[in-house]
């Protein structure tokens, strides 16, 4: 209610909700705090409302009590830490923050907690989280965390299990857990300015995230499975999307998701400014006490040409820093969980006003000076987009023998009603080649990747489609992770 208390102020100018969050807000700081009852939220969320109140108000008081609930939390001083269904480990409760090493307990909360950390660790200079939340989160992405961007291996607790623990069929990997992993990348990039974690956040926003919404906005993935029977009814009771659930949550985070998404697109620090994401968009961005005005036109994700075409009818002065994905750097992700086995390295070209430049990747950025830009001026950037073949860390058992396709930032996945003969039968050749191809007409308009795969000996055709847009058609065998020989 505090984020759309501020969105809504935000968005409207209006101070209607917003009163509302913060007479619950201060009640919340009559009755928790030192001294007072010293108990935390069963399901962390608030710190990072509270941190927004404190954004938006500037009261010192919601960004102390955001605080207070991230260093009372696993302090046995003040309120029970006794393990039970709902405390522990399964909250995060089980020792302060600052000792932690590695993600444990329900993902949803701990992507929430952790992205609470951050917030307050930036505003208020404490260091003390720092190398926690460092662990925490080498610990999920170099071994807790699905292809997809998706966390939460385990269905009973929809939270963490063991390193390399990543079942296919039975991954809980919650819509909500893939949101709150971005949310609290975007964090980590916001105080760093390193790659990785956009890398995770864009990753997880065009596949573990994108799933969970039909392209009508009305079914949901709960769980995001990356293989499924077509039988089991994995969703929450059901065997494909679903309109509603008895806990609602991913419906409703999926609708705080979406509008913010411009917000993720572009960075600034002084006159620089981060291209992060590549969505077709008109921006003003604040550069230091000046205006930049920009647009940005790409097809992206179906194909890697954007262009980036100034605005500001005067002259202003910036720099560009220009993301380049980890799929066009040959790093799945940071770490070694998973890597690409097919011996590309695919382009990036990058053209100002139709002049070609060096384009030398620093740290995953391209970076172009600062210069005054003009009126029309053009950054054309052009990322070359192969099929890429992906396999897993060794110790992945699941998907031992398998291997995934992607191109550019989607991960891809082969439906039955595209693969008559079954999806589990197929077996795919580690050298063969896959064509993409763009399906105008289906979905009104989707990628595909095409080739050809073996049915014990028998060859047959193989399609994939992106993992977003799987279960909008009827429901199958689906799988990600693929045989191959
Ligand atoms: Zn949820």
């Amino acid at each position: 209610m505090y984020e759309a208390a501020v969105a809504h102020y935000q968005a409207t100018g209006e101070r209607n909700l917003l009163d509302v969050a913060i007479k619950n807000a201060d009640l919340i700081d009559q009755v928790f705090g030192s001294g007072k009852n010293m108990g935390v939220p069963g399901h962390q969320e608030i710190e990072i409302g509270l941190v927004k109140l404190y954004r938006v108000t500037g009261e010192q008081k919601y960004l102390d009590l955001a605080k207070f609930f991230v260093d009372q939390r696993g302090n046995a001083e003040g309120h029970d830490l006794t393990e039970g269904s709902h405390a522990g480990k399964y909250q995060q409760d089980h020792m302060p923050l600052a000792q932690q090493e590695e993600a444990v307990g329900h993902a949803v909360r701990a992507g929430y907690f952790y992205a609470g950390a951050t917030d307050v660790a930036a505003l208020t200079g404490e260091t003390a989280y720092d190398q926690a939340l460092d662990k925490i989160w080498k610990d999920i992405v170099h071994q807790k965390i699905y292809l997809t961007g998706g966390i939460g291996a385990e269905r009973q607790h929809e939270g963490f299990g063991p390193d390399y623990e990543l079942p296919n069929a039975t991954a809980y990997t919650e819509t909500c857990a893939a949101i709150a992993l971005m949310l609290w990348n975007h964090r980590l990039f916001l105080r760093s300015g390193e790659v990785k974690y956009m890398d995770v956040f864009e990753r997880t926003l065009y596949n573990g995230f994108l799933a969970g919404v039909s392209f009508e906005g009305n079914t949901f993935f709960y769980p995001n499975p990356l293989e499924s029977d077509g039988v089991t009814k994995f969703n929450q009771g059901v065997c494909g999307r679903s309109p509603w659930f008895s806990t609602s949550c991913c419906p409703v985070n999926v609708v705080r998701l979406m509008p913010s998404l411009p917000g993720y697109i572009y960075a600034t620090k002084g006159n620089a400014v981060y291209v992060n994401l590549y969505i077709g968009n008109r921006a003003e961005l604040e550069l230091g006490d000046q205006t930049l005005k920009l647009s940005q036109s790409t097809n992206y994700p179906w194909d890697g040409r954007v262009e980036l075409t100034i605005q500001n009818e005067e002259n202003i002065p910036a720099t560009f820093k220009l993301r380049v994905p980890g799929w066009a750097r040959n790093e799945v992700m940071s770490g070694d969980l998973y890597r690409y086995v097919d011996g590309l390295s695919p382009s990036v070209k990058i053209s100002v006003n139709g002049e070609t430049i060096d384009t030398n990747i620093e740290d995953g950025y391209i970076t172009l000076e600062k210069r005054a830009w003009k009126q029309n001026d053009k950054i054309e950037i052009a990322f070359d987009m192969p099929v890429r073949k992906v396999v897993s860390h060794e110790l992945v058992a699941a998907n031992k023998g398998k291997m995934a396709l992607e191109r550019g930032p989607l991960v891809y996945c082969a439906e039955e009603v595209d693969n008559p003969e079954g999806v589990q039968n197929l077996t795919l050749a580690k050298e063969d080649a896959f064509e993409y191809t763009f399906d105008s007409e289906l979905f009104g308009g989707l990628g595909k990747i095409e080739g050809n795969a073996l049915v014990e000996s028998n060859p047959t055709a193989f399609t994939a489609i992106p993992y977003y847009a799987w279960a909008h058609r009827e429901i199958g065998e689906m799988a990600v992770w693929l045989k191959v020989r």
